[in-house]
């Protein structure tokens, strides 16, 4: 039994029909996880779909409406890149219920993992990127409205930028929070990432991202960390420890919300990193290992994954569960 929670469905799955965005994975590792003997049945618990007052934490009315009504613009749609249904938002507000829940159970445990959620590329008004709504976003602003937490980071590892969470969180800021100078000259100035960044609030945002890759436009973050086409596990973990670190130095949140994606993969078809199954897993660990030390909760999302081969992305998200289990303890 492990000493965390896994938050999943299965109505997790998102009725897309036939999608590089594979759907099914949400299952896969589900079934992976529990085949393997990693987790037990009482590991996982299930989420209820968010209420749309808590939607509306993030997201605009009118967005919300339109969605609740099937009356998007095709323009809309089409930004969306996943055929509008209304089962499709009832998939999504199941996870964003799913980080809620989550969230609640990092809180008491220090560690929970949602088989599902990320939904990063979600702005206020409208998705795309294969999001309709921001998840991790509801999930932070309903534990603020409940005064479970006053301030949060996102981690963000999915190799494309999170613009729907750095917009979401720009120029939000919980009183009496820190607000950083500019930044110093930190990382040596042959590391691979490029470091920009503009601002601080009560949720601290790092992206850690292509830079040659979606979304063109990638508003700034807290931190973004802008990596060259190809790096691999070696320049890549270096700068998971530095951006943490940067950031914690900044600001120790109340919650850590780590989307662990798994397109940073050398074999991902919409990504442009070469990073291995190894190398992604000791990706995680690390975040674990810096929270833990920090005593900082982490709630994880999956976020992106879209390996040649679909096995590989089961296991690069199953192996999330495993460098947790590994670093928070446990035994089944
Ligand atoms: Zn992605």
């Amino acid at each position: 039994m492990l000493p965390f929670k896994l938050v999943y469905s299965d109505d997790y799955y998102l009725p897309i029909g036939s999608h590089v965005f594979p759907a099914e994975k949400y299952k896969c590792i589900r079934d992976r996880l529990l085949a393997s003997g990693i987790a037990v049945p009482s590991d996982f618990v299930t989420p209820s779909p968010a209420a749309d007052e808590d939607v509306l934490l993030v997201h605009t009315p009118q967005y919300v409406h339109k969605l609740k009504t099937g009356t998007l613009t095709a323009l809309e749609e089409l930004e969306l890149e996943v055929p509008y249904s209304p089962e499709l938002v009832s998939a999504f507000w199941l996870a964003a219920g799913g980080s809620v829940l989550a969230a609640d159970h990092a809180l008491n445990d220090g560690v929970a993992i949602s088989i599902g959620g990320g939904f990063h590329h979600a702005f206020p008004g409208h998705g795309e990127g294969f999001c309709m709504i921001h998840d991790v976003a509801v999930a932070i602003r309903c534990m603020q409205r409940d005064d479970k937490i006053r301030t949060a980071m996102t981690f963000d590892c999915d190799v494309h930028q999170g613009n729907g969470t750095a917009v979401i969180f720009s120029g939000t800021h919980a009183p009496g929070a820190p607000v950083p100078s500019a930044w110093g000259s930190v990382l040596h100035p042959n590391h691979p990432g490029r470091r920009r960044s503009v601002h601080a609030e009560d949720v601290f945002t790092i992206s850690l991202h292509q830079q040659n890759n979606y979304p063109a436009f990638k508003p700034p973050s807290s931190l973004d960390m802008n990596l060259p086409d190809g790096i691999g596990d070696d320049e890549y973990l270096a700068c998971v420890g530095d951006a943490l670190s940067l950031g914690l130095g900044k600001l120790k949140p109340d919650l850590i919300c780590y989307l662990a994606g798994a397109d940073p993969y050398c074999e991902d078809q919409l990504g442009g990193l070469s990073l291995t199954i190894e190398g992604l897993k000791e990706r995680d660990a690390i975040v674990f290992r810096i929270a833990k030390a920090e005593g900082i909760p982490v709630m994880v999302t999956l976020a992106g994954g879209y390996a040649i081969k679909l096995e590989d992305t089961i296991t690069i998200h199953s192996n999330t569960v495993v460098a947790a289990k590994e670093v928070y303890g446990g035994t089944s």
